[in-house]
């Protein structure tokens, strides 16, 4: 009936499963060693240069990309389940993960030859970051209403405006600002918007702190003032930041972090669960588990599309939109459980990582686009 939400259905083949064992093997290493405490969310808030850095030694950052800039020329699929692995972790990949999911792929796509050369090795080896500048006081959900902007000034561009909710800014090197580069077409708000890549560290720049309930500092305000960008630094065109932003947006929807951010806490609680003969907590648990192979099976049907180069708004959107629902559900029923099972009580690791789910959960529906803008995509692509 609607032949553009078809998903193929992928069978892993033997590299992807050898990847899998090495990169279970390197991650129970490292837990050994006591180099991290599996969290939940660890994509947003796991950070640590050190893993990053050590995943990049093994070509776990970037590995889709070309062996010229610092790839491995592997599948999307081996990618999908090297993030897969990571996430049931809850590893601390906070650090290169907006630069391996987004930013390489944008660069890939739409960045000059020495842009490629000069950002890309860098980032495979997990010594540079960047963050994501969309949105704005002012432009979230209506992310076209964004009003910072870059005038050109000889071969600069000076830059004026301030980002919100910017994730990681504080560690990562450079940004890249979505802006206005010309005035507003009351006809088509979607011209004359561009994309720049920009130091963090430059004059001009503040990044001020935005501290989550839970204390942690994980979001920033960042602030720019008059600085002066190199022309050489436009990603693609001029002018057509909309659509290239949005096809950027297609690889951060999609992912296996929209359905495994709290899979630490399930893992958990099926651990648990030998503890309990309750036949209500087992059903419960069923369910959530088939739904995770359901979800699952969706994510890599996606992951598979991308990677033949398909536009695949309308399923990333559903992807996001039905994984970050789950995601929520999973905390729903550990504290049901944790409610109603006594033996469920007092289990502390349980309860801390119960907490810290707790405490991120608001933000699952609302980054990378809110369920209401997923639903207005999926339902306008259906022609609903
Ligand atoms: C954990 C987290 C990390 C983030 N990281 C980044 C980042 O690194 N970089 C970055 O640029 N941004 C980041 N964001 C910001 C995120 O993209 C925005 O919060 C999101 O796009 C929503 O924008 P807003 O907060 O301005 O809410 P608003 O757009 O003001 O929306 C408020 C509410 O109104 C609803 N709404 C708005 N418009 C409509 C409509 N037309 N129809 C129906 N309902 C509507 C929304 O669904 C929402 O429920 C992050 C957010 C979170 C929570």
């Amino acid at each position: 009936m609607f032949p553009n939400l078809m998903l193929p259905a992928i069978t892993l083949n033997e590299k992807c499963e050898k990847l899998r064992k090495e990169v279970r093997a390197f991650l129970q290493n490292e837990r050994k060693a006591g180099t991290y405490e599996p969290r939940c969310d660890s994509w947003l808030t796991g950070y640590s240069k050190e893993f990053s850095r050590k995943l990049g030694e093994r070509g776990w950052i970037g590995m889709t990309w070309p062996k010229k800039y610092g790839g491995q020329e592997r599948s999307a699929l081996e990618r999908f389940v090297l993030t897969e692995e990571l996430l049931v972790a809850g590893a601390p990949v906070a650090a290169h993960w907006f630069a391996d999911r987004q930013t390489g792929p944008l660069l890939l796509k739409y960045g000059t030859e020495k842009q490629k050369e000069y950002f890309l090795p860098s980032i495979t080896k997990g010594e540079l970051f960047f963050a994501i500048g969309l949105s704005e006081p002012n432009a979230g959900s209506d992310l076209a209403a964004i009003a910072t902007r870059a005038k050109k000034k000889g071969t600069k561009w000076i830059i004026n405006g301030s980002k919100i909710w910017s994730s990681g800014a504080h560690h990562a090197h450079y940004m890249i600002v979505l802006l206005r580069t010309s005035p507003v077409n009351p006809n088509n708000k979607y011209e004359g918007i561009s994309q720049i890549i920009v130091d963090l560290s430059a004059k001009g720049v503040t990044i001020r702190p935005i501290y989550l309930m839970t204390g942690e500092h994980h979001f920033n305000e960042v602030i720019f003032e008059d600085v002066e960008v190199e022309e050489d630094m436009v990603v693609g065109t001029i002018g057509e930041g909309w659509k290239q932003s949005m096809e950027e947006l297609a690889f951060e929807r999609s992912g296996p972090e929209r359905i495994l951010s709290t899979y630490p806490l399930l893992e958990e609680l099926i651990n648990q669960l030998q503890y309990t003969e309750d036949e209500h907590a087992k059903v419960l648990i069923g369910k959530l588990v088939s739904r995770l192979w359901v979800l699952r099976e969706m994510s890599l049907g996606v992951a598979a599309l991308l990677e033949e180069g398909k536009t695949l708004n309308i399923s990333a959107s559903l992807v996001k939109d039905l994984g970050t629902q789950f995601e929520k559900e999973v905390i729903e029923v550990v504290r049901e459980l944790v409610e109603i099972l006594p033996s469920m009580n007092g289990k502390t690791r349980l309860e801390v990582l119960l907490a810290e789910a707790i405490l991120h959960a608001p933000g699952f529906t609302l980054r990378g686009g809110t369920t209401e803008i997923l639903r207005s995509i999926v339902a306008k692509g259906l022609g609903v």
